[in-house]
């Protein structure tokens, strides 16, 4: 029998699902080999070598052997462990916004760095920040211009005209903004204030550094995130499932009752300032 065919990738994972007894399939996102499953045989024994390498959000160094249906991970080494996001709920809730919004944004097997090294900035960020919120919203338009569906913020896209400092509109469906006169004919359309617009903006340009020390008041944040979330809901054709799932933590959180959710000790959490509802 000829040897199996190896490669080498860095990976972060992004979802898996138990198979079998002790194996998993893991769902990766990789720089050069785009979005992929893979086999991790035996890999829920606790002797396992590959235990441990291939958590959600964890990014890994991969050795993988090309097999006849799905690639089999055959060596990991840990490069990134996002320990914050894999232990501490208010985080990890962030981090699977991030994840889940990369998996709809990308197919199988297509190849596109950019949106792989955004993913991976993305998941860091969220670690850093006490409130990731700017860090998921940043990753969302990044991603959207990274998977070919940058929305147009500038111009309206009925007239042409360039938007007024007013309230203007979103369109989904429209591909981005239109001004508050076509975004009146427009039913698939919501209001965008000027503030809204200067935020997607800034991120729309990549300047994280500005955006991250934003003070946003929790209406602004609602609109924000909703918008971003219909802008990537309308090109996955998909309601996206970790909102809900952050909504359910902040929730939690507010109330101060964390520790309702997370069933083991969280050292730490108990002296967190519970984020701000938005
Ligand atoms: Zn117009």
């Amino acid at each position: 029998m000829a040897r199996p065919h190896v490669y080498r990738t860095e990976a972060i994972v992004l979802r898996r699902f138990d198979l079998g007894e002790a194996d998993r399939i893991l769902t990766l996102a990789t720089p050069r080999y785009g979005k992929l499953r893979a086999l991790a045989k035996g890999v829920r024994r606790p002797t396992s070598r590959l235990a441990g390498h291939l958590e959600p959000f964890v990014r890994s160094a991969l050795l993988l052997a090309i097999g006849r249906e799905l690639d089999l991970v055959t060596q990991a080494q840990t490069l990134d462990a996002h320990r914050r996001a894999r232990e501490d709920l208010w985080w990890t809730a962030h981090a699977y916004c991030v994840v889940e919004v990369f998996d709809q944004l990308t197919a199988e097997r297509q190849e596109n760095e950019p949106l792989y090294d955004l993913l991976a900035q993305a998941l860091q960020h969220v670690e850093q920040e006490a409130d990731p919120f700017v860090a998921v919203r940043a990753f969302e338009v990044g991603a959207l211009s990274a998977s070919g569906y940058q929305p147009e913020l500038h111009r309206c896209l009925g007239c042409q005209e360039t938007l007024q400092p007013v309230v203007n509109a979103l369109s989904p469906p429209a591909g981005g903004t239109l001004c508050s006169r076509c975004g009146a004919r427009d039913e698939a359309s919501r209001p965008l204030t000027v503030n809204a617009l200067k935020v997607l903006r800034l991120l729309q340009r990549g300047d994280y550094a500005t955006a991250r020390r934003l003070r946003l008041a929790p209406p602004l944040r609602r609109e924000i995130e909703s918008a971003t979330a219909a802008l990537i809901q309308h090109v996955a054709q998909r309601k996206l499932q970790a909102p809900g799932f952050l909504a359910h933590v902040r929730q939690t959180e507010a109330l101060g009752a964390s520790e309702a959710l997370l069933p083991t000790s969280q050292p730490g959490a108990a002296h967190r300032q519970p984020p701000t509802a938005g």
